[in-house]
């Protein structure tokens, strides 16, 4: 089994909703990883190396000495083509390597300098202290945004997912607008509005694929720290590093951001000294909003707009309800199952024979976005690859997710003979064996 991009995210999604226990012994919360989480799904993601609940506890020195080598491979030019890319086509993490080549260069040497009351470093705001999970940082970065408040460690995670990537994304014509539009709104916000009520007028323009004010909000932020969002008391990165605890003074206790957008409000305005330094390469004139031009891609084709469309794994409070077509009683030779897999796809299968509480079946054509009904299904059978595909299942009426949903049907078709061996298998491994019959799922 392999898993794209958004499949991890969803799966990861999924086992993060879960609760937390905390662990002494790691110094973190620990998800629970649900039961409707196969042994295979959780393989898969550890291939990508973003399996669940996996820590890191970074030191001082260390910390400090990888973000600044990993930055070093890119140049102030590249860091921001890879921010305008991220607006829209490239995958949100993009978004970190400005902020992250920024802190990097302007970080001076420093010893660690705790506050009395934790193990965070007033300095650069590293909590050295506790495990970091990795796979959740990762997760982070492509759905909500850059590590706020500047986390160092976020960073240096951020920088190797981005190094171990042999492009550099390119920004595409769109990107480019997007860039644009995100400065014309700000530009013209009523005077003195902070940034929340930005944050809803750039959600409002629809700028980023994302339906989340959450995101916009993170963007804003990030402008903030890189300096284009700044006010004279409190500069970004691209003009002086200030310190993890002079970014945490607020105005009041009820302003959720740090310095500089904590202070910044729209008759600050932008820097636009700064923009040109960091986006000089790039048209930063302001735009027609009225006419904007259509997305390309389209927002359900980026990773973010793909992610928050599709469905998610393994809802356990929306198990749907029985088929009219189920009938009652156990399973007997003519049944058809729909058995849920990953992302909300359903496939079925077809029963052949019962002997001894077992059932011999076979996957049928066809992947439905809901549990299908009787009108729905394809008797064809489907085979691998290869051959033709057939297991003796035990459990079928017993298992979640595998559902009867019509009785008596015919045999279905075939262009190949019955294979010859018919392996046993519990119905529930009917979820992850289906992508050996249905390669894309
Ligand atoms: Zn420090």
């Amino acid at each position: 089994m392999t898993l794209d991009v958004v499949q991890q995210l969803k799966l990861l999604q999924h086992i993060y909703s879960e609760s937390t226990i905390w662990d002494e012994e790691l110094r973190a919360s620990r998800h629970n990883v649900p039961e409707d989480v196969s042994a295979e799904q959780l393989q898969a993601l550890e291939a990508t190396g973003h399996e669940p609940n996996h820590f890191e506890r970074p030191q001082h020195e260390e910390t400090i000495r990888e973000l600044r080598t990993l930055a070093e491979r890119w140049t102030l030019q590249e860091a921001a083509q890879a921010f305008v890319a991220s607006l829209w086509s490239a995958p949100m993490i993009w978004r970190s390597l400005l902020t992250g080549k920024l802190i990097a260069t302007s970080i001076p040497d420093h010893e660690y300098d705790p506050y009395s009351s934790s193990h965070k470093c007033q300095i650069c705001g590293l909590d050295v202290n506790d495990g970091v999970d990795t796979s959740l940082q990762w997760y982070w970065r492509i759905t909500n945004g850059t590590p706020l408040d500047g986390d160092i460690f976020g960073h240096v995670l951020a920088l190797r997912e981005m190094a171990a990537s042999q492009e550099l994304p390119v920004p595409c014509e769109y990107d480019r607008w997007t860039l644009r539009a995100v400065l014309t709104v700000l530009r013209n916000l009523p005077p003195k509005t902070r940034y929340s009520k930005a944050a809803d007028a750039l959600k409002k323009e629809q700028l980023l694929p994302t339906k989340k004010v959450y995101v916009y909000r993170d963007l804003l932020e990030t402008l903030a720290l890189i300096g284009i969002l700044e006010t004279p008391e409190q500069p970004g990165m691209i003009t002086a590093f200030t310190s993890y605890a002079e970014r945490d003074k607020r105005p009041n206790t009820r302003v959720e951001v740090q310095a500089p957008l904590a202070w910044w409000d729209s008759s600050v305005g932008i820097n636009e000294h700064n923009l040109n330094l960091i986006f000089g390469e790039f048209d930063c004139s302001d735009v027609s909003l009225e006419n904007k031009p259509e997305p390309k891609p389209l927002a359900s084709e980026t990773v973010i707009g793909a992610f928050e469309s599709r469905r998610g794994v393994g809802t356990k409070a929306k198990v749907p309800k029985k088929s009219p077509d189920a009938g009652t009683g156990e399973v007997q030779p003519g049944d058809v199952y729909a058995v849920k897999v990953l992302s909300g796809s359903w496939v079925t299968v077809y029963c052949h024979e019962v002997k001894d509480k077992r059932t011999i079946v076979e996957y049928l054509d066809g992947v439905f976005p809901d549990m299908p009904g009787k009108e729905d299904l394809i008797l064809t059978v489907r085979p691998r690859p290869d051959e033709r595909w057939q297991c003796s299942a035990i459990g079928i009426d017993s298992t979640s997710w595998v559902r009867r949903v019509a009785r008596d049907m015919p045999a279905p078709n075939a262009s190949q003979p019955k294979p010859e061996s018919v392996p046993f298998h519990a119905a529930k491994d009917l979820r992850h064996m289906a992508s050996w019959c249905f390669p894309d799922l």
